[in-house]
């Protein structure tokens, strides 16, 4: 019997396939990344540090293979046996867009090997603009939570003036060697070395800020300029603005991504905004100059007359020219939908004359009858 059944911790059968194993182990990696749990992160952590050793084990073949065979890997005294670094663990955690870095320091007191400059992970944020920053473009803020370099240590992790010693332990190889002996005979095993962690190097004296780690978390207020005519699902690329790099790489980029708030007056379609104006019977008639709200700003609303020509038809679209979404290559159109309002209540002579009109056109109306309102008015009178 296996001391621990991987198969079951991953949710999957005995004969899942490499994908189907790699499918599982981001699924639950996701859910249990102690990052995902703020409010439960030493169970999401507990959890996180099963799947994450079932899926080391049956993410490679050879150590499933053992693992199928002795329910097991690895020897007594070994620690857990297997090594993390042969994973793929980086490219998915990359793909699920967690930290990755001290993750398995912390979690496993494992070493991934020593490697040359790395860039800071890529994040993303949201960003909700109003229907006119949209339409004219902002200087607008978001607040990026990410990890910077230590100011006061520049990384070093160390406290100004001091600087890493070689690790005693070690001699600054990042591991030992040990005889063990077996029945077969006695072998030389190596080992990360403890009191290092396998850096081959230690802080004496860990900077305060940081506590030794080089990097902090902090709450970054970035500014992002939001150019005219921007769209709703829109991403802004701010080049630098993501995670610190480490061992000295780059930072990553941020992504903001924008919403769109809708307007109360205007629509908009590509270059083109589009609103409503309510116009009488009369003026649609006999057309008539009337006032409509154009966009000169994101908070800058003006007013510019419209001739509405004659037998003007409702529902039927007037252009106001360049009055539209700036672009690079000139301002896109106004369109002004004429609505035709029908007055609901009516004076006397309102009446009168409408009833002309229709007797004029030879249409048949409801002659002098008054409005349910205007009978019940006019029998408490
Ligand atoms: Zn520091
Ligand atoms: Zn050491």
């Amino acid at each position: 019997m296996p001391e621990k059944d991987y198969y079951q911790i991953l949710g999957v059968d005995r004969h899942a396939t490499q994908e189907e194993i790699k499918k599982a182990y981001r699924r639950l990696a996701r859910q249990y990344h102690p990052d995902a749990n703020p409010d439960n992160k030493e169970e999401a952590a507990a959890r996180f540090r099963e799947i994450t050793e079932a899926y080391a084990v049956l993410s490679d073949p050879e150590k499933r293979a053992q693992y199928d065979r002795y329910g097991r890997v690895g020897s007594e005294g070994q620690g857990m046996g297997f090594d993390f670094r042969q994973a793929d663990f980086e490219e998915i955690f990359r793909d699920l867009g967690f930290g990755f870095g001290d993750l398995f320091e912390t979690l496993f007191g494992a070493r991934r090997p020593r490697r040359g400059p790395r860039r800071g992970a890529d994040l993303e944020v949201e960003l909700e603009l109003s229907f006119r920053e949209a339409v004219f473009g902002a200087e607008k803020e978001v607040l990026v939570p990410r990890t910077e370099i230590c100011p006061d240590c520049q990384g070093s992790g160390c406290q100004p003036g001091t600087r890493p010693e070689t690790c005693p332990a070690c001699g600054g190889t990042g591991h030992v060697s040990y005889a063990r002996t077996t029945p077969f005979g006695q072998f030389i095993q190596t080992r990360t070395c403890e009191c290092c962690g396998g850096k081959g190097e230690y802080i004496p004296h860990p900077c305060s800020t940081c506590r030794g780690t080089g990097r902090v978390k902090r709450r970054r207020r970035v500014r992002v300029h939001i150019p005219a005519g921007v769209e709703e699902g829109m991403r802004l690329r701010l080049r630098g603005e993501g995670e610190a790099g480490e061992r000295g790489g780059p930072p990553g980029d941020l992504y903001v991504f924008l919403r769109v708030k809708p307007d109360p007056v205007f629509r908009r379609q590509g270059q083109d905004l589009y609103c409503q104006i309510p116009i009488s019977f009369p003026q649609a008639a006999l057309g008539a100059e009337v006032e409509v709200p154009i966009l000169e700003g994101p908070d800058r609303e003006t007013k510019t007359k419209l001739c509405i020509p004659p037998g003007t038809q409702p529902g039927e679209r007037l252009r106001v020219k360049g009055k539209g979404v700036p672009t690079p290559y000139g301002r896109g159109d106004l369109w002004v939908e004429v609505k035709l309002v029908v007055p609901t209540r009516l004076t006397e002579k309102q009446r009168e004359l409408l009833q002309e009109l229709a007797r004029l056109s030879g249409e048949e109306v409801k002659a002098g009858e008054k409005s349910f309102f205007e009978r019940v008015k006019d029998a408490w009178r």
